[in-house]
């Protein structure tokens, strides 16, 4: 098996380093395949999504090091693409005449908040906490429940390949104390949408990004076990903005997709994604 990242961010959208820089990296860290997807143009401007006018730049600039590092590593170009409800998704004309390798689909807006803008379940926590008040009155069940519905309309739409960090809502759902991993009301979300992943046949991201200074992936280590049960197909992605996460977390999350019964992980080849086993991982 190869060692391979397909979630990456580069200085094309809020990544810290260039591309270059990203594939040197990943060269020294043993990576013999790797994917970029920076996050995908958004209908409005945001400080972490590539801008339109600059996708042209980000092809050239793969096809570039694709061709100069073709010896030393297999890149593979894709887009992280939000899915947000009612004002943003894979059917963008943007994408129309794109032609990606691979993309993820990923949730991390929700509805509108003051001033028209969307609540990102993914920023700070006092943004997160604002929000929740704002839209959920305080009621990080109803937020969760509303965060698992929007993922389920992305999951039903399609039209991409990797389901990204499905319950990234716990990063800060967590700090909040009647939010358990454990509760059936949570655990019943993660199932009804497991569910949904399993009937449209895509890959499943179990993301690392959260892993070494959190000590949580995404989706959250206890669904493992489930997931293997329900013979949904994975990917572990670092979802890397740094040098030093490209792959952050891999090792720890190996061994438990292993002990929960795990013999294989998706990689690509060309662009078809294949089972491929875990036996011979060397880290
Ligand atoms: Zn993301
Ligand atoms: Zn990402």
């Amino acid at each position: 098996m190869y060692l391979s990242n397909y979630h990456s961010h580069c200085s094309f959208c809020d990544g810290r380093n260039s591309m270059e820089e990203f594939v040197s990296s990943a060269i020294a860290q043993g990576i013999t395949k790797y994917g970029f997807s920076s996050h995908a143009p958004l209908p409005f401007l945001t400080q972490w999504t590539m801008l339109e006018e600059d996708f042209l730049d980000y092809e050239k600039e793969f096809y570039r090091l694709k061709e100069l590092y073709s010896n030393k590593i297999e890149l593979f170009l894709g887009l992280e693409i939000d899915y947000i409800d009612g004002c943003s998704d894979i059917d963008n004309e943007f994408f129309s005449d794109k032609k990606l390798d691979f993309t993820i689909g990923s949730v991390h807006y929700l509805d509108k908040i003051a001033d028209n803008q969307y609540w990102t379940i993914d920023g700070c926590f006092k943004e997160f906490d604002d929000g929740l008040n704002q839209l959920f009155g305080g009621n990080i069940h109803r937020a969760s429940k509303r965060f698992f519905e929007v993922t389920g309309l992305m999951i039903e739409k399609g039209g991409f390949d990797i389901v990204g960090h499905l319950d990234k809502i716990t990063y800060h759902g967590l700090k909040y104390k009647d939010f358990k991993l454990t509760d059936k009301w949570f655990f019943d979300l993660v199932s009804d949408i497991l569910l949904l992943i399993k009937e449209k046949n895509l890959i499943l991201e179990i993301n690392t990004k959260a892993l070494t200074e959190h000590g949580l992936t995404f989706p959250h280590q206890i669904f493992f076990p489930l997931i293997n049960e329900m013979k949904i197909p994975v990917v572990v992605n670092s979802d890397c903005h740094y040098l030093t996460r490209v792959i952050d977390g891999f090792k720890p999350t190996f061994e438990a997709l292993k002990n929960a019964g795990f013999k294989t992980m998706q990689q690509l080849f060309d662009r078809n994604w294949r089972a491929v086993e875990f036996d011979d991982w060397k880290i």
